[in-house]
């Protein structure tokens, strides 16, 4: 009888070949040139529908992901109500997911833009109810840098699927490779 090699022997491992459906990634696409050029409301709307798939497919950290990137892109557009929502339901898909530190980021920045935009009263009332939705402190600081030092060299966005890539939001196989928090493919370093 003739012996036949297993097949996982010659599968490449599942990371490194993501199925991002092609329109998924044509959208991510579109977004990051939008981003590019400045139109970061435009790009919010399209980060902002893809967070909706994706939670529709329970596709929770990909949802999150995506309105982490949408509420980053209404501050950038300066729609700070906008941006203030996203910032809420992230908060609460990163809690139920039990990640509530991926939030802190955005969530201090959102505090520092109330505050720079003489709503000081409405940043402290977000700051506390953001402390009590992730059950951490919120500071004002820049976000703390817990990323290896590769991170500085983390390109902006994925190679596979063209989400936006943050150092403090990706997960750290190594010192050179990171997981895409969208696509689940592995990222290396450049
Ligand atoms: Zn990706």
């Amino acid at each position: 009888m003739r012996r036949r090699f297993p097949r996982a022997r010659f599968r490449r491992p599942q990371q490194l070949r993501p199925s991002v459906p092609p329109p998924v990634r044509r959208a991510l696409t579109r977004a990051q040139r939008l981003r590019e050029q400045g139109d970061f409301l435009a790009a919010a709307a399209i980060y902002d529908r893809l967070a909706q798939e994706a939670l529709a497919r329970d596709r929770q950290r990909a949802g999150l992901q995506m309105t982490l990137e949408a509420a980053r892109s209404y501050l950038r557009g300066a729609a700070g109500d906008e941006a203030l929502k996203r910032a809420r339901q992230a908060a609460e898909q990163a809690r139920e997911l039990g990640r509530p530190a991926l939030v802190a980021p955005l969530a201090r920045w959102m505090v520092r833009y109330l505050d720079e935009h003489g709503e000081a009263e409405r940043a402290a009332r977000f700051r506390a109810e953001m402390e009590d939705v992730l059950g951490q402190r919120v500071g004002r600081g820049p976000a703390a840098e817990s990323a290896p030092a590769a991170a500085r060299r983390l390109p902006a966005s994925c190679p596979a699927c063209r989400a936006p890539l943050y150092p403090e939001e990706v997960t750290w196989l190594a010192a050179e490779r990171a997981i895409c928090p969208f696509c689940g493919s592995v990222v290396l370093a450049e």
